[in-house]
């Protein structure tokens, strides 16, 4: 069966920052990229505040209790949260410590409304 091609974008990796060409098929799924919806983005300053304010441990669900920052940074853009395959499947050590721990926090923010 032959999937028809709906689109091509041009994206960077959240990651790494390499550009993602992916390809989106008529079927919704994409090749050569993956997409993890939308991300905020913080400024540095912000995420040093966040990481100088000390953590607290916050019970999300019944059974998982989680480490949250005392402070919540104020997001300056929201933007598209893609990874390039090699980042998806070997994740890489060399992650901007700052945009990693902006990465958790998105995540544990995501998993909190579930
Ligand atoms: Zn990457």
């Amino acid at each position: 069966m032959k999937q028809k091609i709906k689109k091509r974008l041009d994206r960077k990796c959240t990651v790494c920052g390499n550009a993602i060409r992916a390809v989106v098929y008529t079927n919704r799924k994409i090749r050569s990229g993956h997409y993890f919806g939308k991300i905020r983005l913080y400024r540095e300053s912000e995420l040093k505040k966040m990481q100088r304010s000390g953590t607290h441990k916050s019970k999300i669900n019944k059974d998982w209790i989680a480490d949250v920052y005392n402070y919540d940074p104020k997001p300056y853009a929201h933007a598209e949260h893609w990874e390039c395959p090699s980042c998806y499947w070997r994740p890489k050590t060399k992650v901007n410590p700052l945009n990693k721990d902006a990465l958790r926090f998105t995540t544990k923010k995501i998993k909190r409304k579930q």
